[in-house]
């Protein structure tokens, strides 16, 4: 049996078992991906597999966002209105194809809906600390919001800019700079706010553990990329980690829950 010692890993290896304990997932998207189905990619599959692993909310980017901007937006508002408190969605910023007044009139009209925003470089091809992006981050920074950010090796100095420009404004480092472990967690000490999230992470074994052992476990938070990976897998793996159940708790819920001021 994989962790003897964890209440949690026992309960989650029985027959049936599911994670006894509520996830919080703090990235995902939705939608296929240009021409690719995303067999899973369907709101309501993506609830079935909520459901089967104890994730009561999901924050969300649509794939139509990440790479043709938020003209689909209007879409992903009204799922998040269907079924409320199962998704939220983070606003992508696409940079170049950017109207901001209108992104944020939307934003504010829709706000019980929103997360927060979302940058992802890979696709838009600005770096994070580019001009272009900065009237997002500045309102984030006023407001205290969280912007998720796909953040890669090679990514690293970009990022760090914006941690030293925006003080309140909570960065959540997606993929922890893959695999730049020691770097993230680092980082995460150095700047509070900033939060590592795990998608991606946890198909490296002992790369948690590593962070774990740097920043502690109050930081870090859950993600899984659904519909790209799987929950089961990549709560198998934090339950297969060398943690205790209450830094397991704290990652799953706890840290997600404090940071978005859910109950
Ligand atoms: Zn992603």
């Amino acid at each position: 049996m994989i962790n003897k010692d964890s209440l949690m890993a026992q309960e989650y290896i029985k027959p049936g078992g599911v994670s006894g304990y509520k996830v919080l997932d703090f990235h995902a998207h939705m939608g296929n991906l240009v021409n690719s189905y995303m067999p899973f990619g369907s709101a309501e599959k993506m609830l079935y597999l909520m459901d089967q692993s104890n994730v009561r909310c999901t924050l969300f980017s649509g794939h139509n966002d990440l790479t043709m901007g938020n003209r689909f937006i209007h879409d992903e508002i009204e799922i998040c209105k269907r079924y409320p408190g199962r998704f939220k969605l983070y606003m992508t910023v696409f940079s170049r194809h950017c109207d901001f007044k209108k992104d944020i009139a939307l934003f504010e009209a829709n706000r019980e809906h929103f997360a927060g925003f979302k940058l992802h470089p890979s696709y838009s091809g600005i770096r994070p600390d580019h001009p272009l992006n900065e009237p997002y981050l500045e309102y984030a920074d006023i407001h205290g919001l969280p912007v998720l950010g796909h953040t890669w090796r090679g990514l690293e100095e970009p990022y760090e800019n914006v941690l030293k420009r925006y003080k309140n404004l909570k960065l959540i480092g997606g993929h922890c700079f893959f695999d730049r472990w020691d770097f993230t967690a680092r980082l995460a000490l150095s700047y509070e706010n900033f939060y590592p999230e795990l998608t991606a992470v946890l198909v490296k074994r002992g790369a948690l553990e590593e962070m774990v052992s740097v920043c502690g476990s109050k930081k870090i938070l859950f993600g899984c990329d659904i519909p790209w990976f799987s929950y089961t897998y990549y709560i198998g793996a934090l339950f297969s980690a060398d943690i205790s159940d209450e830094q397991r708790q704290d990652i799953l819920w706890n840290n997600g829950a404090a940071l978005l001021n859910m109950t």
